[in-house]
């Protein structure tokens, strides 16, 4: 017990600590990733869904003015024979221009009802096209969505549950903590960038800022008897006990039990 009150034992116990942050923020931000690649995905399928609907209502609407034109057609066809019939009726001069005028009037609005006919039945072909595209697409895009959520879903999971656990050592961790250095240690993580507070020590230069640190420095860490801040990055040298050094590695793996025993 008294070795965990030791300068040793205290830097030994921030860096464990730290790691189980530093690890715990690296799988928060995997959650993140991953939560964004499913609502990206998500949203691919929703957009090409609002794009089919979108076509079938212009189809649709296509439809009801091709279906009114036509009518229209049949209206102007039966004008056409009807005057033709009543043609042989007509004497006078001036009846018989207003007749040949309203015909030529009649046979321009059928052609111009014809093409439109034949417009719409085009677009309405380019239109069926396109859905069919989409409808590939959105095949293609739900089945990477299925498989992406599915695979996306465990990794999730995954993190969470190694967040809970490790929320549990946490929880064992900082009771091992003198209250002091727990306040000091939260204190500072809010203000380190990447939430470091403790730096080990590697071959005399800071882990956190890489700066080579003076022999001084160096020899006081290895005294072990006080913290010592780097110079730079104002935070706590920390020089792992021998064999250990290396193991505890930040990102990925557990947390090695660097306390001495
Ligand atoms: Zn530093």
């Amino acid at each position: 017990m008294a070795d965990s009150h030791s300068v040793q034992g205290t830097l030994s116990l921030v860096y464990r600590l730290q790691t189980m942050d530093v690890e715990v923020l690296r799988l928060t931000l995997e959650i993140q990733e991953a939560s964004g690649l499913i609502g990206t995905a998500r949203s691919e399928v929703d957009s090409l869904e609002r794009q089919i609907a979108a076509s079938r209502k212009e189809l649709e609407d296509l439809e009801t003015r091709r279906v009114q034109i036509d009518l229209e057609l049949r209206e102007t066809e039966r004008l056409l024979v009807e005057g033709k019939k009543r043609q042989k009726e007509l004497k006078h001069p001036r009846d018989i221009q207003a007749y040949l005028s309203e015909m030529e009037f009649r046979r321009d609005e059928k052609d111009r009802f014809e093409e439109e006919i034949l417009h719409i039945l085009e677009n309405q072909d380019l239109l069926r096209k396109k859905i069919t595209g989409f409808e590939e697409m959105l095949d293609r895009e739900k089945s990477s969505f299925d498989l992406l959520s599915s695979e996306k879903g465990d990794q999730i999971r995954d993190r969470h549950r190694r967040i809970e656990e490790m929320s549990q050592e946490r929880n064992d961790v900082e009771r091992a903590f003198p209250e002091d250095l727990l306040k000091t240690y939260n204190r500072l993580r809010g203000s380190h960038r990447n939430g470091m507070v403790v730096a080990r020590l590697l071959e005399g230069a800071c882990e956190a800022c890489r700066m080579s640190l003076p022999p001084r420095t160096v020899t006081e860490v290895k005294k072990r008897q006080k913290i010592v801040t780097c110079l730079f990055c104002q935070r706590w040298l920390y020089l792992p006990d021998r064999g250990t050094e290396g193991e505890a590695v930040f990102q990925g793996t557990r947390t090695q039990d660097t306390r001495q025993t």
